[in-house]
């Protein structure tokens, strides 16, 4: 496999993310709170064939995984045909995915399995319906929970499932996401609370340490850490000791930045490249495609964009400033 996507610190980039869209149906409190700025005009969105056209030439330079997010990406309507045209760069592209809060998926699941989609993660911030419908904004809790259903029938898997811990709100399920990742066979992913929300209301004590999950889990279903070379995984992965189905992913970017490893760079809906999720600029591939560049410029623009991917984050220092754009505008 080609290793054309490489940093200025030697790390090769095989994860791509893009996002589809900006707008989202759910008002996550750490996330969009209060909705969406007025959204940017259609065409400065990337097309579907944009897309499909980015996406070939990341994958002609090493990309492996791709991952398509938002804002919610199933709101974007020619989702399927999106994931047709991706589909038809496998075998080079290994891993095709989506991240969802599952609201469109009782619906649409077998859809995006048949158009060549491999798996899902399905955001759940809370297993209770009033604290769900207090971090989400929306009272949808059983939807969502058919929308897994719905995933393991289309056999989207292995379905992960992405919960965000926030210091007085959900850090007391945590143990019982845990026990629904053995009764549905599903690996669920806890993630800290990152300061990209829109309400600006991100603080250092409401991040629950990756260190904390860890020990409710621990305490309650003994885990065991899966022999796995980390790599780029963002996750620290353990499976249960007795056995029982299912798995656990702990994402810690707060407390234990895993930035060395990394592997990504990220795509916006309007087509701009971000080499990290806390990049304070960004870098215009649309721009690049839509003048007269040819594919060998588009290729030297990239390869320039990624040699500038910041060494990593700085959310623990002093001085940090959180970007512009929030993490739905970004692509989480
Ligand atoms: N709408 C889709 C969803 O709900 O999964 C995809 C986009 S969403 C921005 C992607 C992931 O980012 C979700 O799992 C969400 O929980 C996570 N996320 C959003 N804001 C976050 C924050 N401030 N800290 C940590 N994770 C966050």
């Amino acid at each position: 496999m080609a290793d054309l996507l490489k940093d200025s610190y030697n790390r090769v980039i095989r994860d791509l993310r893009v996002s589809l869209t900006d707008r989202c149906n759910f008002r996550c409190f750490y996330c969009l709170p209060h909705g969406e700025p007025p959204i940017a005009p259609k065409e400065q969105m990337l097309s579907y064939e944009e897309i499909e056209y980015v996406s070939e030439i990341f994958v002609s330079l090493g990309i492996e995984k791709i991952r398509l997010t938002g804002g919610e990406p199933m709101m974007r309507r020619d989702i399927e045909t999106i994931i047709k045209k991706l589909a038809a760069l496998k075998p080079r592209l290994h891993d095709l995915a989506l991240t969802t809060n599952g609201y469109f998926l009782p619906d649409r699941a077998e859809g995006l399995k048949d158009a060549g989609l491999d798996r899902v993660t399905i955001s759940l911030d809370s297993l209770k319906r009033d604290v769900f419908k207090r971090m989400t904004g929306v009272d949808v809790l059983d939807r969502v929970m058919e929308g897994i259903e719905a995933a393991k029938r289309a056999h989207l898997t292995p379905i992960k499932v992405n919960a965000v811990i926030v210091r007085g709100h959900n850090e007391e399920e945590v143990a019982d996401f845990a026990s629904f990742a053995r009764e549905h066979g599903v690996w669920m992913r806890f993630i800290e609370f990152m300061p990209l929300d829109s309400g600006h209301d991100w603080s250092r004590d409401m991040v629950v340490s990756g260190r904390e999950i860890f020990n409710r889990i621990n305490a309650r279903f003994p885990l065991v850490p899966l022999e796995l070379t980390r790599g780029s995984e963002t996750s620290m992965r353990y499976r249960f000791a007795d056995n029982a189905p299912g798995e656990i992913g702990i994402i810690a970017p707060v407390t234990e930045p895993f930035c060395g490893a990394c592997s990504r760079i990220r795509l916006t809906a309007d087509g701009q490249i971000r080499t990290c999720l806390f990049s304070t600029v960004e870098h215009s591939l649309r721009d690049v495609i839509r003048s007269s560049a040819t594919r060998q410029e588009t290729i030297e623009y990239i390869q320039s964009v990624v040699m500038k991917k910041e060494p990593r984050h700085y959310i623990n220092d002093p001085k940090f400033m959180q970007p512009a754009r929030t993490m739905s505008f970004i692509g989480g």
